[in-house]
């Protein structure tokens, strides 16, 4: 088989920071991907997020392509057209934000969310960030120190000072954590990475209200939960005007499955960071931000906000039968649009390597919860297609070793 040859190869010569599933993906159309041995999946994951639109999209290859053929990079020492244009259709989407600023990966953005945290506090002499326990927001060491997962900063310590952690949606918990150093607040709408843990509307407000009382920042990292992905253009608006953020982070299918992450600024925080107080070579990459343009346009052109709430509310029913089911197995289907957590009583990986096998790409994560992310144009057939395999393995589940 060529995978197996392939993963032996890769063992002599990539260093081995991931779990990964035995699968070489190679090719995709749509919401389908192939792998290296020609075996075909549904994809509900999307490179975490990244794949919005499924694989290959005609817009993205034209925008890619074309952009590759004028210009594949000029850097921030000029100015670029189309880091303008995404900008400006950024900031019609997220209504707060008055600037933007590009950078790469999500773990980067949030990198430039802790430095306009430390430059706005600074004159008052705060420089902590609240950030919650569960947090994911990425692997450099600002992004980890802010991230709320002990196992993933066990012996990398000393981290970054100046984040204070507190139990996620425990409103009370964060009201006490505020002090004179404090300067901004670092929240998740939903936690991902820990398992597609929502923030109760009352906590998320509640935030918004404290930053208010306290003159704090309230920072959003709207990395996953973004663009669409809870079936809105982003996962604070569910609650109206209630949780506007001052800044928020932005990742993952900003560019249209091309590296390309930002920060959305506004009015409030604008004036802290300013000229040479940051910067970064690819950022803002003229191909990422034209595949990002393609990406937003799409979304809206084909209502896709809309086949979003529509395949997740089917997708969330069917899931609930398979719970009511499977009660033992299945302890709570959560989620909004197409983020979806369903939440195991055993672990979560066993059951997504059943699903590969049966051809549908799913993530565990979390320990015990499968967490489902298709793309956003995901269709009404493939929707069934997809529930159809889970429910074959709710119907059948692997054999779970008893921990000794
Ligand atoms: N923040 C959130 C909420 C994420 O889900 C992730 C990645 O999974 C990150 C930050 C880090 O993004 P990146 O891997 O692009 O650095």
């Amino acid at each position: 088989m060529k995978t197996r040859s392939l993963i032996q190869r890769e063992q002599k010569c990539i260093q081995p920071t991931y779990a990964r599933f035995p699968v070489a993906l190679v090719k995709g159309k749509g919401s389908r991907v192939w792998d290296l041995d020609g075996k075909a999946y549904l994809d509900f994951v999307c490179g975490i997020s990244v794949t919005n639109l499924g694989h290959a999209h005609s817009a993205l290859v034209k925008a890619i392509a074309g952009q590759a053929a004028r210009l594949s990079h000029s850097g921030n020492l000029f100015h670029n057209p189309l880091q303008v244009e995404l900008a400006v259709a950024l900031r019609k989407e997220a209504g707060f934000a008055s600037h933007v600023a590009f950078a790469n990966t999500g773990a980067e953005a949030n990198e430039l969310l802790i430095k306009f945290a430390r430059r706005f506090g600074a004159p008052n002499g705060r420089h902590e960030v609240l950030a919650f326990h569960g947090a994911f927001h990425g692997r450099t060491f600002g992004a980890l120190s802010a991230s709320g997962q002990l196992k993933l900063q066990k012996g990398m310590e000393p981290l970054l000072p100046g984040f204070r952690h507190v139990p996620y949606n425990d409103l009370e918990a964060a009201r006490a954590a505020v002090n004179r150093h404090t300067a901004a607040i670092l929240v998740e709408p939903i936690q991902g990475e820990n398992g597609v843990i929502q923030g109760t509307d009352q906590f998320l407000v509640g935030l918004r209200r404290l930053a208010d009382r306290q003159g704090l920042l309230l920072m959003l990292d709207e990395i996953q939960t973004g663009l669409g992905r809870t079936a809105k253009p982003f996962a604070y608006e569910h609650l109206g005007q209630d949780c506007v953020p001052d800044l928020m982070s932005l990742a993952k299918s900003l560019g249209g499955g091309l590296p390309l992450s930002a920060v959305l600024i506004g009015d409030r925080a604008t004036k802290a960071i300013g000229l040479g107080d940051h910067g970064t070579t690819m950022g803002g990459n003229p191909i990422a931000c034209a595949a990002g343009l393609a990406a937003l346009k799409e979304i809206h052109a084909k209502k896709l906000l809309a086949n979003a709430a529509k395949q997740g509310e089917f997708l969330m029913a069917g899931l609930r039968v398979a719970q009511a089911r499977h009660p033992h197995l299945i302890r709570d289907v959560r989620g909004r649009g197409l983020m979806i957590g369903v939440q195991l009583n055993q672990p979560s990986r066993p059951f997504a390597l059943a699903l590969l096998e049966k051809g549908l790409i799913v993530n565990a994560t979390a320990d015990s919860v499968i967490r489902l992310l298709p793309p956003l144009n995901l269709s009404a057939a493939e929707a069934q297609e997809g529930l159809g395999l889970l429910n074959a393995v709710f119907d059948k589940p692997p054999l779970v070793k008893a921990a000794a």
